[in-house]
């Protein structure tokens, strides 16, 4: 969900953006004006999460996956390949933890060899992401990939030691979720959808020394170092998703930024996984250190009741509660957008569905 806030505004300005005349979507992306809201933008985004000089921020089409294969070809090396006159192609680690870092890595493999490491584990705690020590890493990897919540599975890597390559994350499902630290990475990449905007959009926060590693075979419009040049603007960005994410990260700013932003998440997250665990009929069996803030799975006692639970949650208006068909059971996406009282509705809704088919 988008902040109703932001819909509001978007809908007063429909049709005439600041006295253009005109709406938002009928601006050419080389009117000053919009460029002007571009970089307003892209400014705030970098307020946001602090993101030093040496990086430029891209706001590129293609959503996640486009990422999954801009990110090999963009730093597979220029001298990558054979038409390089390359014999052994470049190597970058994966670590995979579930379905969508998965996704990363199967992608990858068409553009250059790619070590996968990393898996869900049973501990005495609950499932959760494999120890560190125990990942294969390769000598001299062109970087490490990693995607810092799995979405489906509702699981968050945090934490990750410090690796001599260049670290790049998928942070399509928490970005702007709480502080982090830019200068850890060499690459941050999200789609937009799910804690920005609407989709056609994806960010790319790239480190300068990263830009330009690709061969001339690469894309141009998928190339960071021709979109940096080109401020985004290589090809006709998609403009209305970039104003609307605009309209979010000055909606974050006025929340009070993303350590206001992480406390909430954390309420809300701490809520609901509170009601689950108090409740012999709702199960969550992941590890606590690895539960994401983001994406709640969990399963009901009696599968046979889903559909039931389903069914009554959307008369309550308690929307898009179904899992993802690879894990089955519920998910609740409790994106920046959802207030603290969206997840007190679920939990009193949850606590009277046990209480009658319990
Ligand atoms: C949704 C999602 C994607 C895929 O994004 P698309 O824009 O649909 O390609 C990639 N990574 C993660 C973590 C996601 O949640």
């Amino acid at each position: 969900m988008l902040p109703s806030a932001v819909m509001q505004q978007a809908q007063d300005e429909l049709l005439d953006w600041q006295g253009q005349g005109c709406s938002v979507m009928e601006l050419s992306h080389r009117n000053p004006v919009y460029i002007a809201l571009a970089e307003q933008a892209e400014q705030d985004l970098r307020r946001l999460l602090a993101v030093p000089d040496n990086y430029q921020v891209l706001f590129l089409q293609g959503g996640g996956r486009g990422q999954f294969a801009a990110v090999p070809l963009n730093l597979q090396g220029k001298d990558n390949g054979p038409s390089a006159g390359k014999q052994t192609p470049a190597i970058a680690d994966y670590i995979c933890a579930g379905y969508w870092a998965q996704s990363a890595a199967d992608e990858a493999r068409k553009y250059l060899n790619v070590n996968q490491t990393g898996e869900l584990v049973q501990t005495d705690a609950g499932l959760a992401v494999s120890s560190p020590d125990t990942w294969q890493l390769s000598s001299n990897p062109r970087y490490v990939h990693y995607c810092s919540n799995e979405t489906i599975e509702g699981i968050r890597l945090a934490g990750l030691p410090k690796f001599d390559a260049p670290l790049v994350a998928d942070m399509s499902s928490d970005i702007l979720s709480g502080p982090i630290n830019v200068a850890d990475y060499g690459v941050i990449y999200a789609s937009a959808q799910k804690n920005i905007g609407p989709s056609g959009l994806a960010i790319a926060i790239v480190r300068n020394d990263l830009l330009d590693q690709a061969p001339e075979t690469v894309p141009s419009f998928i190339h960071y170092h021709t979109q940096a040049q080109k401020q985004s603007m290589y090809n006709t960005p998609p403009t209305y998703a970039w104003y609307l994410a605009g309209l979010v990260f000055k909606w974050l700013l006025q929340q009070g930024g993303l350590s206001a932003i992480a406390e909430h998440n954390q309420a809300k997250a701490n809520v609901l996984y509170q009601c689950i665990d108090d409740n012999d009929f709702y199960r969550n069996g992941i590890a606590d250190a690895n539960r994401s803030l983001m994406n709640v799975p969990f399963q009901l006692a009696d599968a046979k009741l889903d559909a039931v639970f389903l069914q009554e949650a959307e008369a309550h208006g308690l929307k898009a509660l179904k899992g993802h068909r690879a894990v089955g059971g519920m998910r609740a996406s409790i994106y920046n957008a959802m207030p603290l009282a969206g997840v007190q509705a679920l939990v009193s809704f949850m606590q009277d569905f046990a209480r009658r088919y319990g």
